[in-house]
Formats: structure tokens, C-alpha cells, sequence
């Protein structure tokens, strides 16, 4: 009965104020993850768009201002990792913060509250653990253009992870996965990628991936989306990991 409710709810919230073609268009042409999907994704990942804008609140700070086209530029991206998850994931939190270029941080590295944040420059983006996601528009339209970069799908990543506690680079998994094979694969990679780097040998993800447990979940998860045949191909164990969770098969 109230999933009858509420499907009618989402049904009437779609029709009512559907993304316009050109900007849905626009947004496809700019967002390679949502791209590369097939024709069915892409239609559901359009109606989670529609209702990211509808339930979210984007704030943009500092006299920097978000058309349209933006807005769903930004939607798509967050709604990437949830594609075959649900909005549901996204519950529990309403704004997303978005600052013209890098921002000063209120807060450094983990702490007690839950707060994770990356800083590649200054700081790209943030996530509070019931707070807000913050975002920086530069990075934002960097997406992709450094490979396997997606500041959007990062910091929506550290928001999966919080679903079960602080950031710790293990997100609530699905039943019949199994938790013990997911700490082994990603911290034995983790483990042998930081002996790789002291080692001055190359590595196939951003370093930052390599300050905790919480950041190489989220950049791994960027290339998972981003740059999904590279990461097969150095971390194929990390990438089977990745397709159980978010249930999808990038490449
Ligand atoms: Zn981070």
C-alpha cells in the first residue's frame, strides 16, 4: 500500500516537472558515466535525477549561480553511484553546498564527528555525516577531465559510507555479499599500493586514495565510474568488489 502511495507520488513528481530534453541532453554530453549507459539506464537514471532536484537542495555560496543546466549536470553525477541502489541511499540529508572554486575547510581530515573531506588543491568537496555535501563548481566541471576523477561520485561515496557509522571505507553491503572478502581485497590492495608508493613506483589511482581507508573507497570509487576499464585492469579484484556494491558493470 505505501509503496503504491509512494510510487504514485514519484510517478506524479516526474510528470509534473520533467527535465527538459536539452538540458537531460546536455547533461549526457558532459557526464561520461551517464554516457556510456544503455538506453533503459539512462531513462531510470533521468527519473532519479528528476527527483534528486526535486528532494535536494543545491546552495550555491559565494555569487556563483547554477541554471538549470548546471543543476542537472550536478544531479546526474550524484545519481551515478545510486543508479541501482535507490534515492533511499541518499536519505537523511537535504543540502548540497556548492562554492565557485576550492574553498577553505572547516574542519581537517576525519574526525570524531564523522567529517571526511578531500583537499587535491585546496578542497574539492566535503560530506558531513548528516550533513551537507560540499562542493567546489570548478571541480565539479573538472569531471573526467583528469582521468578517473569525479569530485561528485567522491564525496557521494563517503555519503554511502556513513550509512553504517563513520567513513571507513566500508559501506553497508548486500546481502550475500561477503564483508570479510571486501576488507580483505580492499585493504591488502590498499596495504600493497602505499609499499608501492614509499617505493616510488607508479600508481594506478590518485594517491590521495592512499590517506585512509574512507578515501581510497571514494577514489576508487570515482574510477569505478570514471575511468572503469583502467581500473579492471590494475585492480580487478577492487573493481569486482565495487560491482556487487553499487550493481553495476561500467565497463
Ligand atoms: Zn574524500
Amino acid at each position: 500500500m505505501f509503496d503504491k502511495i509512494r510510487n504514485w507520488r514519484v510517478r506524479r513528481t516526474v510528470a509534473r516537472r520533467p527535465i527538459a530534453e536539452s538540458l537531460w541532453q546536455d547533461a549526457l554530453r558532459r557526464c561520461a558515466p551517464a554516457r556510456r549507459l544503455g538506453a533503459s539506464d539512462q531513462a531510470t537514471l533521468r527519473v532519479l535525477v528528476t527527483l534528486f532536484l526535486q528532494r535536494k537542495s543545491l546552495e550555491p555560496t559565494q555569487g556563483l549561480e547554477l541554471d538549470g543546466a548546471d543543476r542537472v549536470l550536478l544531479a546526474t553525477h550524484a545519481c551515478i553511484p545510486i543508479l541501482k541502489l535507490g534515492l533511499d541511499w541518499y536519505d537523511g540529508w537535504h543540502s548540497v553546498i556548492v562554492y565557485p572554486d576550492a574553498f577553505i575547510p572547516r574542519r581537517t581530515r576525519t574526525d570524531a564527528a564523522g567529517v571526511v573531506h578531500q583537499s587535491r588543491n585546496v578542497m574539492a568537496g566535503e560530506a558531513w555525516g548528516r550533513g551537507p555535501v560540499i562542493l567546489s563548481w570548478a571541480e565539479v566541471l573538472n569531471a573526467g577531465q583528469q582521468p578517473g576523477h569525479n569530485v561528485v561520485v567522491h564525496e557521494m561515496a563517503h555519503k554511502l559510507d556513513m550509512l553504517n557509522g563513520e567513513a571507513n571505507g566500508f559501506p553497508p553491503l548486500h546481502r550475500g555479499m561477503d564483508g570479510r572478502a571486501w576488507t580483505q581485497v580492499l585493504s591488502s590492495t590498499w596495504d600493497r599500493l602505499r609499499d608501492d608508493h614509499r617505493n616510488g613506483l607508479p600508481l594506478p589511482i590518485d594517491p590521495y586514495g592512499l590517506e585512509s581507508p574512507a578515501e581510497f573507497f571514494a577514489v576508487v570509487s570515482e574510477q569505478f565510474f570514471e575511468e572503469p576499464a583502467a581500473l579492471r585492469h590494475h585492480l580487478p579484484d577492487v573493481y569486482r568488489q565495487l560491482e556487487q556494491f553499487y550493481r553495476q558493470h561500467p565497463y
